[in-house]
């Protein structure tokens, strides 16, 4: 793994997060208070301030230091989420991950630390919609050993397919439950987050096995 890694991770992040927070808000605009984006750009922005700390650390200890960033940074309701999401994905390891099965068991770990926070599991549309099939599929190509392009591919689709699917359901967790049957028809604008954050991912990973 490169020694880089973890810068690259931010800045990919913090990029995606930037070029996409008007659309994160417009999202959340349709269905929730509109502060998404802006939520979202603030606390990675607050990340990238860290970045040189967090680029001399193992990904793991990274992690945590990022998601209490994120906790501190981001607020509303997805703040606490994503925070929860990189600081139990970051207690998972103790040092860097050496094999696909580590970085599907920190995936994991940090998917269940968002159910437990958020009460809440896919199907409710949320960022699980997008993070649930993501993990599975991470823990399936780890058992089957797949591997390169194909499973980079194979995440990213899954990440798109999760967040379309978010457009025909009905809300039952956060503000746009409040909407009742009327978020049914508008993406969910954490879906949406959690799906550029992989994306960017990817797309590091990728250009590092390239
Ligand atoms: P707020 O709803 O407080 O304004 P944000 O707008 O930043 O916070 O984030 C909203 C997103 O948070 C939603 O689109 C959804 O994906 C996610 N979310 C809200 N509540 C939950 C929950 N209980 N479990 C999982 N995700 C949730
Ligand atoms: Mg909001």
């Amino acid at each position: 793994m490169a020694d880089d890694l973890n810068a690259r991770l931010i800045d990919a992040a913090v990029a995606a997060i930037d070029r996409n927070a008007e659309e994160l808000t417009s999202l959340d605009q349709a269905i929730g208070d509109g502060d998404h984006g802006i939520n979202m750009k603030r606390g990675f922005q607050a990340v990238a301030e860290t970045r040189d700390d967090l680029a001399a650390l193992t990904l793991p200890a990274a992690l945590q230091k990022a998601g209490m960033t994120l906790v501190m940074k981001v607020g509303g309701a997805s703040g606490p989420l994503y925070g929860s999401l990189f600081m139990a994905m970051g207690k998972a390891l103790d040092g860097n991950p050496g094999s696909l099965d580590q970085v599907a068991a920190m995936l994991a770990n940090g998917v269940d630390a968002v159910k437990q926070r958020g009460k809440s599991d896919a199907g409710e549309k949320t960022m699980l919609d997008v993070l649930v099939p993501v993990s599975q599929r991470l823990q399936a190509a780890a058992a089957e050993g797949a591997a390169g392009a194909d499973l980079l591919n194979g995440l990213r689709a899954t990440a798109q397919a999760g967040l379309e699917s978010t457009r025909d359901m009905r809300a039952t967790k956060g503000r746009a439950s409040f909407l009742g049957a009327r978020s049914v028809g508008h993406l969910d604008p954490g879906a949406r987050s959690s799906q550029l954050l992989i994306e960017a991912v990817c797309q590091v990973i990728g250009e590092n096995e390239a």
